[in-house]
Parts: structure tokens; sequence; C-alpha cells
């Protein structure tokens, strides 16, 4: 396989170091992936640090930092003028929120293949990313365990091709699982009571915050699903979530005939960044394969929609399509970082504030990054005052 000079956006964050340790461990006995270039939103530390020890050449920081050398790009900006100015084979998107969406779009248009952790990205701007890389060629890589999972699924039907594409006409059915968080067995008023501390505390997983607290309210499933809408060109007629509290079932694809072909890893993110970064060929993994003696136990139940209404908000934005993806992003966003600073904001506020978002904000096609910004500013500003928040002046994003 020839060298291939990557970028990673987010390369701080718990998706970014782990796409560091896999390619570590995969240059050890050749080294395939040359790092040229890191963006990092305030981490400056670490960036310095992943810089010396994978000897990377351009480095990006929004928040800029006295430490940073000279060259190094700052503001908020930084990740989409790193992505303009380096030449390189395959962007590692794993910035957090929509913040990681100018960037992207720009690694897509240019033709890059990426390597996408940033699912906000498909949530929100699906109807602008997707013609985008049908335009440049740009193959989509998921870095999410459902989506690598439903790929591999569907792998049989087209060969070694990546995403985006059509879902085969003999496909009936996809399916996605969720854990079902750490609130899966709790009943409806308890989990409208909890609080940030109760919604961290992730079975399975070992995730950044704001994709936990998503994992709790299984808003990171409604996420998914419109993700894989995008990704797999399935629509919600053949689209399903189930819960499968040992997370070792990722998906499963049905098809036509009966059969059902069904994707089993550990719960472990280094294997689909390394399915994402060596596609289309495989490596020695990072983890222990399962034990097929050891899969006795595997449970799966149907999601009750009463005490997760989030799994009902996505078929209605899947549906809905235009900007109704960015006012569901940007209302969970506005709403989980409120949450995660307000120990007496009720967990089930989140919801309910993203339902009414839904309800409130005016939608409309999405033809354009700005028509993306309206929607996503609209959707904060309502948030912020149902949540009796003062308004902002600029839409920040995190
Ligand atoms: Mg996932």
């Amino acid at each position: 396989m020839p060298e291939r000079r990557v970028i990673i956006l987010g390369s701080t964050g718990s998706i970014g170091t782990q796409t560091l340790d896999v390619i570590a461990r995969l240059n050890q006995h050749s080294p395939r992936f040359r790092v040229v270039g890191l963006a990092s939103g305030s981490n400056a530390p670490l960036l310095l640090e992943q810089a010396e020890r994978f000897h990377v050449p351009h480095l990006a920081l929004a928040s800029g930092h006295p430490s940073l050398p000279a060259h190094a790009l700052t503001g908020p900006d930084s990740a989409l003028r790193l992505v303009r100015q380096v030449d390189c084979d395959l962007v590692v998107a794993s910035m957090v929120g929509v913040a990681g969406l100018p960037a992207t779009l720009a690694a897509i248009e240019l033709g890059r293949d990426v390597a996408l952790a940033n699912k906000e990205t498909l949530v929100a701007a699906g109807e602008l990313v997707i013609p985008a890389a049908g335009r440049s060629g740009s193959h989509l890589l998921p870095i999410d365990s459902e989506h690598a999972g439903v790929w591999q699924c569907l792998a049989s039907a087209w060969g070694l091709g990546a995403p985006p594409c059509a879902t085969p006409a003999g496909v009936s059915r996809v399916t996605l699982t969720a854990s079902g968080g750490p609130f899966r067995t709790w009943d409806k008023a308890r989990i409208h009571a909890a609080t940030p501390d109760m919604a961290l505390r992730h079975p399975t997983w070992s995730m950044g915050r704001k994709v936990t607290i998503d994992c709790a309210s299984l808003m990171n499933k409604a996420l998914e699903l419109i993700e894989a809408h995008w990704l797999f060109g399935v629509g919600a007629d053949r689209l399903h979530a189930v819960i499968h509290p040992q997370s070792l079932v990722h998906a499963m694809v049905e098809y036509a005939d009966g059969s059902t072909l069904v994707q089993l890893a550990p719960a472990d993110m280094r294997c689909p960044i390394q399915l994402a970064i060596t596609w289309p060929q495989r490596a020695a993994g990072p983890v222990k394969p399962l034990d097929p003696a050891s899969l006795s136990g595997l449970q799966f139940e149907a999601i009750d929609a009463d005490r997760f209404p989030a799994i009902s908000l996505a078929y209605r934005v899947i549906r809905a399509g235009g900007t109704s993806g960015a006012v569901l992003n940007a209302a969970n966003e506005e709403a989980v970082q409120h949450f995660l600073a307000t120990p007496s904001m009720p967990f089930g506020r989140i919801t309910e504030v993203v339902s009414d978002a839904l309800d409130t904000v005016p939608q409309g096609p999405l033809r354009s990054i700005e028509d993306f910004e309206r929607a996503d500013a609209l959707a904060r500003a309502l948030v912020r005052a149902r949540l009796g928040l003062p308004a902002r002046a600029v839409a920040a994003v995190p």
C-alpha cells in the first residue's frame, strides 16, 4: 500500500488520540501513514506533544497559544485553513459538534477521503455534504461502530466500495444497535430527573462527555439513524434501531431473501478507526477478536419510544429533510451543553426542548452553508430562551 498522508481534525479529543494510537501501531511494521496536519480546539500542550511524537509539520489551534510555533494556524477557522492549505490523502474528521462542519465539507469538496467521526456533519448538513461527495468522488469512511458495521454487512452487496451510496434493492432492513445507556432499565420519571453525574456513567463505551450524554438520552442513536440514512441512502421505512446492552453486535443488515448479516466486534473504537484508515485493506487489529464460545448471553430488546422520545425525532428529521437536521442538532448541542454545566436542569428537559425546537423553528431546503447557519442560530436562540439563558450575539459553537 502506498504511503497515506493524514490530517486529523480534533486530534486531542477521544477519537483523535485513539486514531494516533492506531497509526503508531500500524506504523510499527511498515510506516504507511504520515501525519501531515493536526487541528485541536484548545488543548495546546497535548497538540504540541503529538506534533513532536509524530513529527507533524502543520498545526492548527482554534484558541491560539503563546507556545505554538510561529507558522501554526490559529483562530476559529484554523482547521478549515489547514485542510485547504495542506495536501493529504485522508482527513480524519473527529472534532466535536457542528464546529467541524466547514473543515469537513472543505475536505470533501477537495476530493479527500474523509474518515468521519463527526456525526453532526451529516446530521446537520447531509443535504449539502452527500451531493458534494458525489461531485468530488470523496469517500466517507465511517468512524462509528454502528455505521462501520452496516458498511461491512453491505460489503457483500457492494464488494469493497465505500459510502456514500444507495442501499441495494435487495436490502429490506438496516438495524443499528444501541447499548441503551445508563438509563436502559429506569422508569420515565427517574430518567427525567437524572443529573449529569448519572448520565455520564456509560455501561460499555468510554467516550467524550457530549456523546456520553447523547447515549443516555438515545439522542446519539437518533443522530446515528439520520447519519445512516445519508451514508447508505436508506429511507426511514428500512431503518431501525434495537437495544443490545452488550455492545458486541453493532449492526445488522437484513436481505429480502431472509438472510440477516450481523457484524460483531469488541466495543472498542479503535476497530472502526482502523478500518476507516486502512480501507480498502484490513490489517492486524488493535484488539483481541471475540471468542464465539463467549457469546451465549447476547440480549436484544425493542426501544421504548415513550421513555426515549429522541428516536421518533430522528424519523421525523429523516422524512422532513432540509434544515430539520440542523435544527435538531443545534438544539441538542445547546441543551446538552447547558445540562452539563447546570446540575439543577433535569435530564428530560434536553429532549423536550429539542422537540420544541423542531415544532417551532421554521425549516426549509438546505442549499448552502448560510441556510445551515440560519437554522442552527434560530434553534440555539430558541433553546436558550426556553432554558431561561441570555441570548448570544453570535451563534457560537463550542
Ligand atoms: Mg456509535
